[in-house]
């Protein structure tokens, strides 16, 4: 397993760590995929499985990374103080390694939320702060708001086949030595990958590399040394299979295959700015997490 530097902090974390978004897979496949290496957990308070990942790295806490979300209600400074406490609990530890806001909230201002989340730093309850599902813009006037903490990674959807990100954000991240936690990297399912790709490229790639569809997909995705990625998976033979996505490399020819000849969707400043607004009415109206 390939480690990369988390941001500039000094931290390695494996470039393919495991990711728990509907995962019902118990302990084992967690603890499986942390003796290959993958020792970096990502959950959120809003997946309901905190308490299962405190339990995969029972006894072994200190080698694993645990990464978990607090959420757009939970962003007033007494809210955010209790979520990290209530995280906690769960993850049954004393720190938690990366803090990140899941989504924007439009309505508490970033300069509230980010005051508490240097007071947990302070606190050492939590070691790192992160984002998810910001823009550029965003994570400009988040980073603004803090006082003495950098924002290390941003947490967005990334895969061959939803390359949105490419459009700024990327570069953005690499500029400012951010690291990004690629998510969906399997775009949810290989057979969603497929749509995309109707001639079935990625085998001939994957044949001519020796490995499987599912690990070039996610080798694909941790080309870039500012990228990590987190697969999620229930079953422990696709934990096996992921963890055999790093340690090698894809060729320059064979990159140049999966970048020019599989389609891909790339959403627009448009398109980003209607499910912002989306978001924001949800949040006004409460029906939004
Ligand atoms: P994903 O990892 O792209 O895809 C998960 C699906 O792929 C599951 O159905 C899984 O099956 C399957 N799979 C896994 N490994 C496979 C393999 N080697 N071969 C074939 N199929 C395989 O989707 P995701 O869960 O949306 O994203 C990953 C993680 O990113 C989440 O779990 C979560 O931690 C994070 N995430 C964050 C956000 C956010 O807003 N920050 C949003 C979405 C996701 P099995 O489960 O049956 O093994």
């Amino acid at each position: 397993m390939n480690y990369k530097q988390l941001a500039q902090t000094g931290v390695r974390i494996p470039e393919i760590g495991l990711g728990t978004w509907n995962y019902h897979g118990g302990t084992e496949p967690l603890r499986a995929g942390i003796e290959l290496g993958a020792r970096f957990i990502d959950t959120a308070e809003s997946y309901g499985n905190e308490e299962i990942v405190g339990q995969a790295v029972k006894g072994i806490r200190d080698t694993v990374f645990i990464a978990t979300k607090i959420t757009p209600r939970h962003f007033k400074h007494a809210d955010v103080i209790r979520s990290a406490e209530q995280s906690l609990k769960r993850l049954n530890t004393d720190h938690i390694d990366l803090y990140q806001l899941h989504w924007p909230n439009y309505l508490v201002p970033i300069a509230e939320t980010m005051a508490a989340m240097e007071e947990l730093v302070r606190a050492g309850k939590i070691r790192f702060i992160g984002v998810s599902n910001f823009s550029v813009r965003e994570m400009r006037q988040a980073q603004a708001a803090l006082t003495s903490n950098k924002i290390v990674s941003a947490q967005v959807r990334y895969s061959l086949v939803d390359r949105t990100v490419e459009r700024g954000l990327l570069d953005y991240c690499r500029a400012t030595d951010i690291t990004l936690i690629a998510y969906s990297p399997l775009d949810l399912g290989m057979e969603n990958i497929r749509k995309y790709d109707r001639s079935d490229l990625l085998a001939q790639v994957a044949s001519e590399a020796g490995k499987t569809r599912a690990q070039v997909t996610l080798n694909w995705c941790v080309v870039h040394d500012s990228v990590v990625a987190i697969p999620k998976a229930n079953r422990v033979e696709h934990v096996r299979e992921n963890c055999g996505a790093s340690g090698w490399k894809l060729n320059p020819d064979q990159l140049k295959t999966l970048n020019h000849q599989i389609r891909f969707r790339q959403r627009g400043a448009i398109e980003s700015a209607g499910w912002r607004l989306a978001r924001c009415i949800g949040q006004r109206f409460g029906y939004s997490i």
